[in-house]
């Protein structure tokens, strides 16, 4: 099995060309690269990850940018990412559902180090499953950013001031962009405080700035889309009398336009959950993300 996935990696670079954060991708396999070599599974843990490690490593992530990181269906490059890689970092919770397979195909010797641990479980609804979009609220994205740290510093210990002095700067950011969250969303009346969405993804928004959330549905591994689950919103959305719906940058956009167009509500904009803006969206970093996700919510239901 290994030997294949040697012989085909020069096809699965190509493929993958276009996918790697740090310009490693196109060197020959098996050069050897210098600092820490970190795969994780997809685009905004990668944009974490750089913002900490700098120059002492190299961070590829496996799911493209547009794609959602539950169903993901890995391909021999993935493989390879993670078996060449000194450790995978992962989001857990039962994000990744397709670890197993990465994980069986690759080495069994690399390290898979979850960086949401720690975050407190909010249930899927009717459900006792995690939802495991942690990362959404930037109070959980410090704690994604102190568990990185600490297995940087366990890692690679000669790197340890500089770690600390990345995490540091970066935790500032993200507190700064906290503080302004909590600002702009004192302008959104209480009643209007409901997010709707396809993937009930943001729970844990919610939960630290005071909304409901709703979706078509609660996570994109469930089933998607039934005519049930968009009339349960449609009434929903018509029973709160909520100004605005949104869409994700993910998902198919049809579902939410049958919600919009039948509750007689606007779709206020675009929102990104599973993975980093494509470049030019303004949406390229994790901050920057974060930041539109909330300015489009304000400008959307205030
Ligand atoms: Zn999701």
């Amino acid at each position: 099995m290994k030997k294949w996935f040697k012989q085909t990696v020069g096809a699965g670079l190509l493929l993958a060309g276009g996918l790697t954060l740090a310009a490693c991708g196109t060197e020959e396999s098996g050069e050897e690269r210098e600092g820490l070599e970190i795969t994780t599974s997809f685009s905004v843990l990668g944009n974490i990850i750089e913002e900490v490690i700098g120059d002492r490593g190299e961070v590829e992530y496996i799911v493209p940018i547009g794609e959602e990181p539950h169903e993901y269906e890995p391909v021999p490059s993935d493989f390879r990412k993670v078996s060449d890689a000194d450790v995978f970092y992962i989001n857990g919770m039962d994000l990744e559902e397709w670890l197993e397979r990465v994980v069986s195909n690759a080495a069994a010797d690399t390290d898979i180090v979850e960086l949401s641990s720690g975050v407190e479980p909010i249930p899927l609804q009717g459900s006792d499953e995690a939802d495991p979009h942690g990362w959404l609220s930037p109070k959980n994205g410090i704690m994604y950013v102190e568990n990185l740290l600490q297995d940087l510093i366990e890692r690679d210990p000669d790197g340890e001031e500089y770690y600390r002095e990345n995490a540091e700067a970066y935790i500032g950011e993200l507190e700064e962009l906290d503080a302004w969250i909590e600002e702009e969303v004192a302008e959104i009346p209480e009643e209007n405080r409901l997010i709707v969405v396809s993937e009930n993804a943001f729970k844990y928004f919610g939960a630290d700035y005071g909304f409901d959330t709703e979706g078509v549905w609660e996570i994109n591994s469930h089933e998607e889309g039934t005519p049930q689950q968009i009339n349960r919103v449609i009434d929903l959305v018509q029973d709160r009398g909520v100004s605005a719906v949104f869409v994700e940058s993910t998902v198919d956009k049809r579902y939410m336009t049958q919600v919009s167009d039948n509750a007689g509500v606007p779709i206020a904009g675009e929102v990104y959950t599973d993975a980093l803006g494509a470049e030019g969206s303004g949406a390229e970093t994790y901050i920057d993300m974060l930041h539109h996700n909330a300015s489009t919510f304000v400008d959307g239901l205030k």
